[in-house]
């Protein structure tokens, strides 16, 4: 029987690569995780890409003017609290620092390879730039660490001050030469500017004729008000804000005009797949928004980078299928308390091909980091 393919259409194939495919002839999901007739096969290799760290210690706070905000450790009995300034900002423990501990709890969640981040409060936007830099540098300092000592369980991005872009130039040079990192983790927004404003150009510049990989993670969201509980803000505006960043991305045309960039999305890029058919009928209307942008912006968005970090199987399928095919990697969002418990579960219930499953697994994340197994 002939397979149809769901998503044939122009843009099948971008930067020359071939795209995995999802066929309509395969098992659909439920949301109950039923697969309706596949043997479900677990425990190829399985890359988390969304964990991350933190820093056991912190340097002295360098001035005055860091003080509101600058990070400490601050330990009371069993618990060890993040300070930001004299706020606490969480609690957490050996999970966040501790590679040991770390790969005891993959063994337990058959996970092979986590790619480490910072704990995105640490990218410290809202603090002067040399000060942040000390941060960044803490931070970078223990991913390395980690990584080194562990090769074979763990990769790394880093930390950069990109509320001063020449510093954060400057610092994108270093993350693999001093470092040994893959790349780095980046704010949905910096300090309420979108990752499409004309002044991060730079960057973006930088991180594709160095080859690093970008991680963008919701952070701070612009639609915050006050009386806002932090509960709501980490739910439900988290997915709104890693999609506006994306969304101002597609707008600009910063992915057109750096189409080598790899550059991954948070939280399953959050609302952006119910934005593609606005954004594609919104560039049509407006002539390629003002002619800033050839390519209608749901082709563009196949060549970004999705994690699975959505605890549906549903949409974990539909963004494997159809809006990124080939692009989506699993990432669990550990070790906070909203992370996803079973990675392989997750994609199990989803009820993937064996190729699109590998993909997922583990090919779109080696090609994130553009690694080989
Ligand atoms: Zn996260």
């Amino acid at each position: 029987m002939l397979r149809s393919i769901c998503w044939i259409v122009s843009g099948t194939r971008l930067h020359g690569e071939d795209l995995t495919a999802c066929s309509r002839d395969e098992p659909k999901p439920t949301p109950s995780g039923n697969c309706r007739g596949r043997l479900l096969v677990s425990g190829t290799v399985l890359i988390d890409v969304h964990t991350h760290v933190t820093p056991p210690e912190f340097p002295a706070c360098p001035d005055a003017a860091a003080a509101k905000r600058w990070p400490c450790m601050q330990c009371s009995g069993e618990q060890t609290t993040l300070f930001s300034g004299d706020k606490a900002f969480r609690v957490l423990d050996a999970r966040s620092w501790d590679a040991e501990r770390r790969i005891a709890d993959m063994a337990r969640s058959g996970v092979s390879m986590q790619l480490l981040s910072p704990m995105p409060e640490l990218l410290s936007y809202w603090l002067p730039s040399g000060a942040a830099s000390i941060v960044c540098d803490t931070v970078n300092d223990h991913i390395a660490e980690m990584v080194a000592g562990h090769p074979a369980y763990f990769r790394g991005v880093g930390a950069i001050p990109l509320q001063d872009v020449a510093e954060a130039v400057r610092a994108v040079k270093g993350l693999r030469s001093r470092y040994g990192l893959d790349g780095v983790e980046i704010g949905s927004n910096i300090n309420g500017k979108q990752l499409g404003d004309p002044e991060f150009e730079p960057f973006f510049a930088a991180a594709e004729s160095e080859g690093i990989a970008i991680f963008v993670h919701a952070i701070h969201p612009v639609a915050k008000v006050a009386d806002m509980s932090a509960q709501y803000v980490s739910v439900v505006l988290f997915p709104v804000e890693i999609a506006m960043a994306a969304a101002s991305l597609l707008m600009a045309g910063t992915l057109e005009r750096y189409p080598r960039l790899r550059i991954g999305f948070s939280h399953g890029a959050g609302a952006l797949p119910a934005m593609l058919g606005r954004l594609d009928q919104g560039w049509k209307r407006a002539d390629g928004f003002g002619g800033r942008i050839e390519i209608q912006p749901s082709v563009t968005a196949r060549s970004m980078f999705i994690d699975g970090n959505v605890y549906d199987p549903v949409l974990l399928r539909h963004l494997a299928c159809e809006v990124a095919p080939g692009r989506v990697f699993a990432g669990s969002d550990y070790p906070y308390k909203i992370m996803e418990e079973n990675i392989r579960g997750l994609i199990d219930r989803a009820c993937f091909s064996d190729e699109s499953r590998n993909s997922i697994e583990h090919g779109a994340a080696l090609a994130f980091l553009n690694a080989s197994a």
